[in-house]
């Protein structure tokens, strides 16, 4: 008996790694079961402008058809609300030279019901939005996702932020649709043919966007993804974002705040495709604005702290 217990305590890591139990519950144990949700290089981050390069490698990505398109198919898998792609297009043009990235899936991460400020995983200027979209590709190099996101750049990422509006986003609406259909874990159900991935992102939107290396943000967190998240964000309305926020998990609970925290950027560098000139939203060129001014008050303040000692050397 006490050998069985000792095994089992022994082997529990692994079973619960394996059994892919984990929650947004309990995220400071990820890394208990998950090496990697320790590590240098995790997402999601803080994308700031004052601290990216501007990098003229990066040029637009963008969508090419794959096959005559199937019918997408959306699942609860109890933590978000999945829509399988496999085969239908791939993402060209991640960096100058490189493979295809084959798109496997596209997910939500959101937040809940008394918060309209909160649910995106990455960060524009220190501001999150209520819901972000990641379409998730992986090298042509390989022949399925799974052997691909263990290896460095195996993944590549959209990330897409949505922001509130009063007008419903009629590209979004096929998915809100079919979320009615999956609010228990597990139950799936095709999405109506006009759902257009291209149309919902939209090809101009493609060519502004950040771009770091990083990680799956959530267990196993694997260091395998290049992220690239759209400056630009797409528009949802109230009633749009309420329908994700009422899918349930396999105890019933709300699917509710499904995104994990900013990690450190550590030594990484954080590039761009962008200058500030493209930024075309207000909020953000004022966030990026104020951020310059207070660099340039505490740089001021170091000139006069010098200046004062050189006076007092003087004397
Ligand atoms: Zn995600």
């Amino acid at each position: 008996m006490l050998q069985l217990i000792l095994t089992t305590l022994l082997f529990l890591p692994t079973i619960i790694e394996a059994s892919g139990i984990w929650s947004y519950e309990n995220i400071k144990q990820w890394r208990r079961g998950n090496r990697y949700c320790a590590g240098n290089l995790q997402s999601p981050i803080d994308l700031r402008f004052n601290r990216s390069t501007f990098d003229s490698r990066l040029k637009q990505v963008y969508l090419e058809d794959r096959y005559p398109p199937e019918q997408a198919e959306i699942v609860n898998s109890g933590h978000t609300a999945q829509l399988n792609l496999k085969n239908h297009f791939v993402l060209k043009n991640i960096a100058p030279g490189s493979e295809d990235y084959k798109v496997e899936q596209i997910h939500f991460h959101w937040g809940h019901a008394n918060n309209d400020n909160n649910g995106s995983e990455h960060l524009l200027e220190g501001q999150a939005y209520p819901l972000e979209m990641h379409m998730v590709t992986y090298s042509s190099w390989y022949s399925n996702i799974k052997d691909a996101m263990t290896n460095t750049r195996g993944l590549a990422v959209v990330g897409v932020f949505f922001e509130l509006s009063t007008e419903p986003n009629p590209f979004l609406q096929p998915v809100v649709d079919a979320l009615a259909h999956i609010r228990s874990e597990h139950q799936h159900t095709p999405v109506r043919k006009e759902f257009n991935l291209k149309a919902l992102i939209g090809e101009d939107r493609m060519a502004r966007y950040y771009r770091y290396d990083g990680s799956l943000t959530t267990p196993p967190c694997y260091e395998s993804v290049i992220w690239t998240v759209l400056l630009d964000p797409l528009q949802i309305s109230f009633q749009q974002l309420h329908a994700f926020r009422y899918l349930h998990d396999a105890q019933a609970h709300v699917i509710a705040n499904t995104y994990r925290p900013v990690q450190k950027i550590g030594t990484r560098k954080l590039f761009r495709s962008f200058h500030l000139q493209d930024i075309h939203e207000d909020k953000i060129r004022r966030l990026i604005m104020k951020e310059n001014h207070g660099q340039c008050l505490t740089l001021n303040m170091k000139l006069i702290a010098i200046f004062i000692c050189l006076l007092t050397i003087a004397q």
